[in-house]
């Protein structure tokens, strides 16, 4: 067997291409690979889909390809221009790579395999590419794929947002929550962003009115945007964000007492944490200085968190009692940040008590969300958000790439 027929079989081509030469070069470290086709050899027509058509001149293209062992590879074709009756002259389309790409199929597999576990910089280091190059391929299967993305069956949707870059600019997410994949990412985290969310979700056969259940943080922004645009969706704020005021209450009455109570330096942790995680130490701390006669009004809020944190264990009928019980102890309480924080709760209270009814929450968004954070710190951040977004669709998007493999 000759290598060019060896090469040939490996590369699966059939009739009209053939592999007509292999160019070996040890110093420069690539291997170069010339595709023919049979002289008279017919093409498909790319624009309708016409076969045998008869080439009329050729375009001298080249593609990287897989390495063979350490070797870069190369392929090179004169491809054929056709003419067609119906669409005039065209390229045709070559069987190993896509149109207008430098990359053979298989190459880009492999960049699309590599680029969901490794920086997209680290990547293109070791393929030796610039990482633009990269970049443009990875759009390009997650813009091709989300285009067939089907969002007909979403009904519970989660919104939240990551920060793109040190915490200035915000990416927004959406999550169905049954399926725990991203079905939209967008630059912004205003009320608009729920409007261009609401535009893809059509694009790809979901409904606006099938949309029962969101679930989001107090933003005002994001309340406002989903009751204009998903009206007769109902509005559940996420465990997670709701119980996060009470706790930054609490913290902030730490903070104003310090001052004058130096035995609360570098306690901060201990009033953050659940008891189950404190450590031995840290719960002898807090069990120490919640003593009734020391008087901590840190202890005391610290107390009302614990109590607020039991709401969503209350059995469905008796929540909105506990709540209101708890909101009438947090608002006697003297302490004005858990009083700023039981204010937050009044005015949003249908939709913490939704939960009861919905049982949604961001988790699923939060474990997203931390996956995105450390694909982000493993790249050292993103130069754009539409880099971000882009790999936020390749981790989180569950979509189908059709790959060859
Ligand atoms: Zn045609």
């Amino acid at each position: 067997m000759k290598d060019t027929e060896l090469f040939q079989l490996a590369m699966g081509l059939v009739p009209p291409w053939q592999v007509m030469q292999c160019a070996f070069d040890k110093a420069q470290g690539r291997l170069d690979i010339s595709i023919g086709f049979v002289r008279g050899g017919t093409f498909v027509c790319p624009g309708c889909g016409r076969a045998g058509c008869k080439a009329y001149d050729t375009e001298e293209r080249t593609w990287r390809h897989l390495n063979f062992f350490q070797y870069e590879t190369y392929l090179h074709a004169r491809v054929p221009r056709i003419q067609c009756e119906g669409c005039g002259i065209k390229v045709v389309n070559v069987p190993w790579a896509r149109p207008g790409s430098g990359f053979t199929l298989l190459f880009e597999a492999l960049i699309m395999a590599l680029a969901a576990q490794m920086p997209v910089q680290a990547l293109a280091r070791i393929v030796r590419e610039h990482d633009t190059r990269l970049w443009r391929v990875l759009d390009h299967y997650v813009a091709a794929a989300r285009a067939k993305a089907d969002f007909s069956a979403v009904e519970q949707v989660g919104v939240d947002e990551t920060a793109s870059r040190r915490g200035q600019n915000y990416v927004s997410l959406f999550v169905d929550l049954e399926r725990s994949q991203v079905i939209f990412a967008c630059a912004g985290r205003d009320a608009a962003t729920i409007g261009l969310f609401k535009q893809d979700l059509i694009a790809h056969g979901g409904a606006a009115a099938a949309v029962s259940e969101v679930c989001c943080d107090m933003s005002p922004a994001f309340i406002s945007g989903i009751e204009e645009q998903f009206p007769q969706a109902h509005l559940t704020f996420d465990k997670f964000h709701v119980l996060k005021i009470v706790n930054e209450a609490v913290d902030k009455v730490r903070r104003q007492e310090q001052a004058s109570r130096p035995e609360l330096t570098k306690t901060r942790y201990v009033w953050l944490k659940n008891p189950e995680h404190l450590t031995v130490l840290q719960a002898a701390t807090v069990e120490r200085l919640s003593m009734k006669k020391l008087k901590l009004k840190t202890a005391r809020a610290y107390h009302l968190r614990l109590v607020f944190q039991e709401f969503w264990g209350q059995a469905q009928e008796e929540a909105e009692v506990f709540l209101r019980r708890w909101y009438s102890w947090a608002v006697r309480s003297r302490l004005p940040p858990i009083r700023e924080a039981a204010a937050t709760i009044k005015r949003h209270w249908s939709g913490i008590l939704r939960w009861f009814e919905s049982r949604v929450s961001n988790g699923i968004l939060e474990g997203i969300n931390s996956l995105v954070q450390a694909a982000k710190a493993r790249a050292r951040g993103y130069r754009t958000a539409r880099n971000l977004i882009t790999m936020i669709y390749l981790i989180a998007g569950k979509l189908d790439f059709s790959l060859p493999t």
